[in-house]
């Protein structure tokens, strides 16, 4: 309930985009030194006129982009966000699901398309250097003729692309410690959340994961969560509709997690916020936000924010 005008503002405000910036604006609160910005919000490969975009966050830490998986349209999502995409210095791919890394060739190739010089630090699972040298292959035509008609410098050896296949610390700089920790993704066993230490705030991004007690763990006393949430009515709503996709309810339950589960993870892992982000099913406009934070709630006292493409949290 909105009881007077600041209130009223900071509940809009925390649902406009870029809302920091307008929090900044509103109430002179200095910007965030780590800022984090949800870029697309839709769990699951298909692309749709659901209002979300297909999964990608990104942090910003001193004016540094993050970015954790690239999703169809991270490119235009970090633009619409107000990020160059050439600026873009390291991409986290929490597991080889199309949702989450289909861009990675493609981000990294927009970003040398602007034509100055960029170095991009990419770490996932195994797969990972395969999928930018078939990237490469597919593109070589391109490539090749641009180096040699238009003097571009060649892109190849510009994308470092690092693999680990056990969870521990990913890259310390002067700005941040990146560590992972590995969760519950069937049938895939290479699925990682990531966690960012900067000096003034910790986040932790789930990527996809059914009910991981090790993830609250992981997560333990950082000041946001970002979780993946999936809202079974729909699920079963999809399953009466078309009952072959009993198999997919089946993946779906193994795979990620219910709403009152997020809740018990954010409460024993102690972090103030919770973001609520990967929406299955992504594109179902009939559920509100009060309908994805219900069953949270039940679990969680702290702050629950129900995300939104290009919301700043
Ligand atoms: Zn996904
Ligand atoms: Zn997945």
């Amino acid at each position: 309930m909105v009881h007077n005008r600041r209130e009223f503002l900071l509940s809009s405000a925390s649902f406009a985009v870029g809302a920091g910036l307008l929090q900044e604006r509103v109430f002179g609160q200095p910007q965030k030194k780590t800022r984090l910005i949800l870029l697309g919000t839709k769990g699951g490969p298909r692309v749709g006129e659901s209002g979300r975009s297909n999964p990608s966050t990104l942090i910003l830490i001193n004016e540094v982009p993050y970015l954790v998986d690239c999703g169809y349209g991270a490119t235009k999502q970090l633009l619409l966000a107000g990020v160059a995409v050439n600026r873009v210095r390291y991409i986290f791919i929490t597991h080889h699901h199309s949702d989450h890394n289909l861009e990675y060739g493609p981000l990294f190739y927009n970003a040398w398309s602007v034509g100055q010089p960029i170095k991009i630090d990419g770490y996932g699972p195994p797969g990972l250097k395969k999928m930018a040298d078939d990237f490469f292959s597919y593109q070589k035509f391109d490539i090749e003729t641009r180096i040699v008609d238009e003097g571009r410098t060649d892109p190849r050896p510009l994308l470092a692309s690092h693999e680990f296949d056990k969870p521990g610390v990913i890259l310390e700089n002067d700005d941040v410690k990146v560590s992972s920790c590995r969760v519950r993704h069937p049938p895939i066993e290479q699925a990682y959340a990531y966690r960012f230490d900067a000096p003034d705030r910790s986040i932790v991004i789930s990527g996809d994961t059914a009910y991981s007690p090790e993830l609250a763990q992981f997560a333990k006393g950082a000041d946001v969560l970002v979780h993946e949430v999936m809202y079974l009515p729909a699920i079963d709503a999809l399953v009466r509709r078309l009952p072959e996709a009993k198999r997919l309810r089946e993946h779906l339950l193994a795979s990620h997690t219910l709403p009152a589960d997020v809740g018990k993870i954010a409460t024993q892992a102690g972090v103030k916020t919770l973001v609520l982000s990967h929406f299955v099913p992504g594109d179902d406009r009939s559920i509100t936000d009060e309908q994805w934070a219900a069953d949270v709630r039940k679990g969680f006292k702290g702050q629950i924010i129900v995300g939104r493409d290009l919301l700043e949290i």
